[in-house]
């Protein structure tokens, strides 16, 4: 009988190759004590592409190295791939224990996720509190886990001295914990602490500057006085008001020039933002998120905000103090404040102390600085919860520039400039789109000059010469224009059928079988006439029009996307209303305006064409006495969903048939919103609530979207374009898609506004699907 002696372990070298978030999230530090506790030799570094590692040891050690990098990675890290392969004499060899070896050179392409900044976490959070803590109240803790990234990145790979911190030498303690692999602030790169670095300083306008502890109690002492203060923060200045006073809110919106847009404001806690909002468990976990995004709420009646922080508006849009100085500054206010990006209305955020100090002059009492420069200006996310899951209004700090997926490779270097509102860049180089953080629209000059130096710093940050760019079909966007300068090879996507694409891309989908529904407010068509109402057929990676929203004229082009009572008119001239006069009167015009208006309409003059879902929501909006005028993007559709929350269910059903298109018209169906409008006008006039009406509509927009996809006979619907950042749309448009038996594709990772153009240019360069062609 032969005795089964145990086996020799077999043992494994392997060299690793991990691709996703994985820099600057604690991944080093973590593979180092991973790799340690399994008793692995080798070393772990970052590199252009992401971490590399070696592991040699006992084979099942190395397995479980393997499983842990996935199943245990830290919180805000997303693996996207582990590849592992044998180690060979070419690799740097292991040496007798695990090491975390000094960075690969950067720079070939892109391939690395340029790390998101991160609220500050549980962990710093208990040490911020705790007075034993060497780093008690100070305004700048951070570690592996959270703290300043992008913001403070000024090339790859992500290490001290290609960040601003650069200019901080750390203290012997923190030098310690910087190379102690057991340590949470092991290779935390903005590492820090009140010996060695950066400070706060309160200036006032007098100019006179006061440091440390002294500074937080001024800045609660301008805020308690009702005086609005310029905080300094991760990505920007902020410009911060008591909110619960009406005064400092409207003292505020006097010096920003800004009418009704509503107010962001800042919250100490989750139990503070309950007493001001209705929350769910899915919107306290996004306020909560490392992201900690501005979450839309639905504003308590009771809640103690003033009303000028959001006027007219159910929502408010609540954050948490994500900075540890925006902790000591809450905590020490003990209320709410308004937390509203530093800038001039449409100009971009303010980043740099004495830029703020001269631009914010008229604005700002006081300025609360700090002397960590900041590399780029990164806004506050927004997100709205909906069912049908989150929706990303607006994508920066927390989410930008993390990478997708591009499905296959590229050679060079590609630029994609996105379209003109909403602006954002990406730069696609092999199998990879990096999207950076929204810029702004770019009608303001100084938002066209974040613009340029966003390309610069995407170009710098992954060292790369572009060899392509990729901009809108509209010729005047200052995006296209900048493209066309660069005398690069430069290719165009159709505005709608990049949103489509944007959709796809992060959803990893194939052009084939698909219907995209791409509403929004403004897009360039093929025709030149302004599309926004599309249903794009993608099949073999063709694109065809297969629909439309039935066209109609804007009076006044740019004037009615202000005035949604011009759509109105624009509705009942195509509807053959030939005076107009009695509507005008209705709608609140003078005869002579109504007059002009219907002249324009009648000769074509000033009045493009349009088959704009979002025009159609501002005329309905105006017909039904819920909103004139758009005073800020969105706002009469923002009313008009507003006032049909909650009444979808009871709402009558109105039509809105699909009928063939006209001959010679190049698209197959449209959606005839003429009979809706009808039954709206008539329900008005029988004294229905307007909100029951509303309601209406929605509902009928999203049976008339079931009913084009019902007859384009794709299985897969794709949904993009502003419009459906209305969330009551999209709910109730991917509720019946899929009771009809459709798969729905909803923006998800991606804003469905013109945020994502940029990413939905690089898949349509790839793919060679630029233009939509007729049906
Ligand atoms: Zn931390
Ligand atoms: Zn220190």
């Amino acid at each position: 009988m032969v005795a089964h002696l145990p086996s020799p372990p077999a043992s494994s070298d392997m060299v690793l190759r991990v691709r996703g978030v994985v820099q600057g999230v604690g991944f080093r530090p973590f593979v180092h004590r991973v790799a340690t506790r399994l008793g692995l030799r080798g070393w772990v570094r970052n590199d252009s592409e992401g971490v590399l590692i070696r592991a040699a040891g006992p084979a099942l050690a190395v397995t479980e190295l393997v499983r842990a990098l996935r199943a245990e990675a830290p919180p805000a890290a997303r693996v996207r791939e582990v590849e592992a392969r044998p180690a060979g004499e070419a690799d740097q060899g292991p040496a007798a224990s695990f090491t975390i070896a000094p960075s690969g050179p950067g720079g070939l392409a892109v391939s690395t996720a340029v790390p998101p900044d991160l609220a500050l976490c549980a962990d710093c959070r208990g040490e911020l509190l705790d007075p034993r803590d060497r780093r008690h109240r100070y305004p700048f803790i951070n570690c592996t886990q959270c703290g300043p990234r992008y913001s403070i990145l000024e090339r790859l790979p992500y290490d001290r001295p290609n960040t601003t911190m650069r200019a901080f030498r750390m203290c012997p303690a923190c030098a310690a914990e910087y190379a102690d692999g057991g340590c949470r602030r092991f290779h935390a790169q903005p590492n820090a602490c009140p010996a060695c670095g950066p400070r706060i300083a309160l200036r006032a306008a007098s100019g006179v500057e006061i440091e440390g502890e002294v500074a937080l109690v001024g800045a609660v002492a301008v805020l308690s006085r009702g005086g609005v203060l310029a905080v300094k923060g991760i990505g920007g200045y902020h410009l911060m008001v008591d909110a619960a006073s009406e005064s400092a809110v409207a003292e505020l919106r006097r010096r920003k020039h800004r009418d009704e847009k509503p107010f962001a404001v800042m919250f100490a806690s989750l139990a503070a933002v309950r007493l001001a909002a209705e929350t769910s468990t899915e919107s306290e976990a996004l306020l909560d998120s490392p992201a900690a995004p501005v979450v839309l709420l639905r504003r308590r009646p009771e809640a103690a905000l003033a009303p000028a922080v959001a006027p007219r508006n159910p929502w408010v849009g609540a954050l948490l103090a994500y900075a540890p100085l925006h902790v000591l500054l809450l905590a020490a206010f003990a209320r709410p404040v308004v937390a509203t990006s530093a800038n001039l209305a449409e100009e971009p955020l303010c980043t740099g102390e004495d830029e703020a100090h001269v631009r914010l002059a008229a604005i700002a009492d006081a300025f609360l600085d700090h002397n960590r420069p900041i590399a780029h200006p990164v806004d506050d996310s927004v997100v709205r919860p909906a069912a049908a899951g989150p929706i990303l209004l607006r994508r920066a700090r927390g989410y930008a520039p993390a990478p997708l997926r591009l499905p296959g490779g590229i050679e060079g270097c590609w630029l994609c400039v996105g379209a003109q509102m909403k602006s954002t860049v990406a730069v696609a180089a092999r199998d990879q789109v990096v999207l950076g953080p929204h810029i702004g629209d770019l009608d303001a000059a100084a938002t066209r000059e974040v613009f340029r130096r966003t390309v610069t710093m995407l170009g710098e940050v992954h060292g790369s010469e572009f060899t392509r760019v990729v901009c809108d079909r509209h010729p005047d966007y200052a995006s296209s224009e900048y493209a066309r300068a660069t005398g690069l090879p430069c290719v165009a996507v159709q505005h709608h059928l990049a949103h489509v694409l944007a959709c796809l891309l992060e959803h990893g989908r194939e052009a084939d079988a698909i219907l995209g529904v791409a509403w929004d407010g403004t897009g360039y068509g093929e025709d030149g006439t302004v599309w926004g109402g599309e249903f794009l057929l993608l099949r073999n990676r063709q694109a065809r029009r297969f629909a439309r929203l039935r066209p109609f004229r804007l009076p006044g082009g740019e004037a009615a996307v202000r005035d949604g009572r011009r759509a109105a008119l624009g509705l009942a001239h195509a509807a053959g209303d030939p005076g107009l006069g009695a509507l005008g009167r209705r709608l609140g015009f003078s005869d002579a305006e109504t007059g002009l208006l219907a002249t324009m309409l009648a000769r074509g003059v000033n009045s493009p064409v349009t088959t704009s879902a979002g025009r159609l929501f501002d005329a309905v909006g105006a017909l039904l006495g819920l909103g004139a005028h758009n005073r800020f993007e969105g706002q009469i559709p923002l009313a008009l969903e507003a006032a049909a929350c909650g009444r979808a269910g009871a709402a009558p059903v109105l039509p809105l048939p699909l009928r063939p298109a006209p001959g010679g018209a190049g698209v197959a169906a449209e959606l005839d919103w003429e009979p809706l409008v009808a039954a709206l006008e008539a329900g008005r006039l029988a004294g229905r609530d307007p909100a029951e009406l509303a309601a209406s509509f929605h509902a009928a927009l999203a049976r008339g979207i079931v009913a084009a996809a019902r007859e384009a006979g794709a299985g897969t619907v794709a949904l993009g374009g502003g419009c459906f950042q209305n969330a009551l749309l999209l709910d109730l448009t991917s509720a019946a898609l899929g009771a009809a038996g459709f798969e729905v594709l909803i923006p998800r990772e991606l804003p469905p506004n013109d945020g994502a153009i940029a990413a939905g240019q690089a898949l349509g360069a790839l793919w060679n699907l630029t233009t939509v062609q007729p049906s």
